[in-house]
């Protein structure tokens, strides 16, 4: 399997600051890894535009002029990183024998990369780049991140511990994940799914090297809440669960009536009865979300939408 061609595919979006850097230590270390044979000399960078409204494009278009192994994807739009992500891999996959995925920023360590080539020498077809720490993220994102990998395995979705979506994959494996029709898609809890050989390289986080993230709190909650519906039905579950704990309660109030009017007592209390109202109504609004949360979803899915459109491919 010596001497593949490799494709490196980084989506962008808005990120003319960061490119310069990304673009200089990709492309030396693309030229160290043919000149040990490692990867073959097709190999090349692949730069997603996913609908940047700077001078992103622009860019990639100089780097591609500039030599043979950088090409430029544009998108008719902006369609989000993992979209982004499975247009490059889609395309890739026609002459690429094995993809490598990376964000932009630099914050996953390229070096692990002539690794993960490696391990994809000695028979892997995925390889996931997997952090060692994260001291380099803020605590928001560190604790965020790490809430949110905690939650996912609580809602039974399997999926690897510190990876997001820098790893490697076999032009089998893309080919396998491009099966997955899914319009909602959740990359990191697909690919554990495809169920080929893995393997993990271990690195340090660094910082992002220019510009900012493009993920704030929203877009990770709503990152989250796709993951979660894409892969479990818990949620569902529990809906029902907390239908049983109300009943059980109402059941106890019942009894506390009963024990009180024996008693001559009368049942009493306007605060109570308000009180429980409202809970019951809250509760009964955020079980109706999450049902339709799962509603939204098959809508979405229903209706097949293509992912992404393709404006223009520099080779
Ligand atoms: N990205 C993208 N489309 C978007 C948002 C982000 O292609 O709509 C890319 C972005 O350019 C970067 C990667 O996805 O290469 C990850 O984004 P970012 O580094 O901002 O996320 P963070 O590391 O902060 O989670
Ligand atoms: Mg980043």
């Amino acid at each position: 399997m010596e001497n593949s061609t490799l494709a490196i595919v980084v989506p962008c979006f808005n990120e003319e600051e960061v490119l310069p850097q990304t673009n200089r230590q990709l492309v030396a270390l693309l030229t160290d890894m043919m000149t040990q044979h490692l990867v073959g000399e097709g190999s090349y960078i692949l730069y997603v535009d996913d609908g940047s409204r700077d001078r992103t494009w622009q860019i990639i278009n100089e780097y591609s002029d500039a030599s043979v192994h950088v090409r430029g994807l544009k998108l008719a739009g902006n369609v989000g990183h993992q979209n982004a992500l499975m247009a490059g891999l889609e395309t890739a996959r026609e002459d690429a024998d094995v993809t490598v995925s990376i964000d932009a920023d630099l914050q996953d360590d390229i070096h692990a990369i002539p690794e993960m080539v490696k391990k994809y020498n000695d028979g892997c077809d995925i390889v996931y780049g997997v952090r060692r720490k994260r001291t380099t993220d803020t605590f928001f994102k560190r604790t965020t991140a790490q809430m949110f990998y905690k939650f996912m395995s609580g809602m039974g979705v399997k999926s690897v511990y510190n990876h997001a979506d820098f790893r490697l994959m076999s032009q089998r494996a893309v080919n396998a994940l491009c099966q997955y029709e899914e319009r909602n898609l959740f990359l990191r809890g697909l690919v554990p799914l495809l169920g080929y050989k893995t393997d993990s390289v271990y690195y340090d986080r660094l910082e992002r090297q220019a510009g900012e993230s493009k993920y704030p709190l929203s877009k990770m909650l709503s990152f989250a809440i796709d993951g979660v519906t894409s892969f479990s039905v818990k949620p569902l579950r529990l809906i029902f669960d907390l239908g049983i704990i109300f009943l059980l309660i109402s059941f106890a109030i019942l009894i506390y009536v009963i024990v009180s009017l024996c008693k001559g007592n009368g049942a009493q209390g306007w605060a109570s009865i308000m009180l429980s109202i409202w809970f019951v109504g809250g509760c009964l609004l955020i079980c109706l979300s999450i049902i339709a949360a799962y509603i939204g979803r098959i809508y979405t899915e229903g209706k097949h939408r293509p992912r992404y459109n393709i404006e223009k491919y520099l080779k």
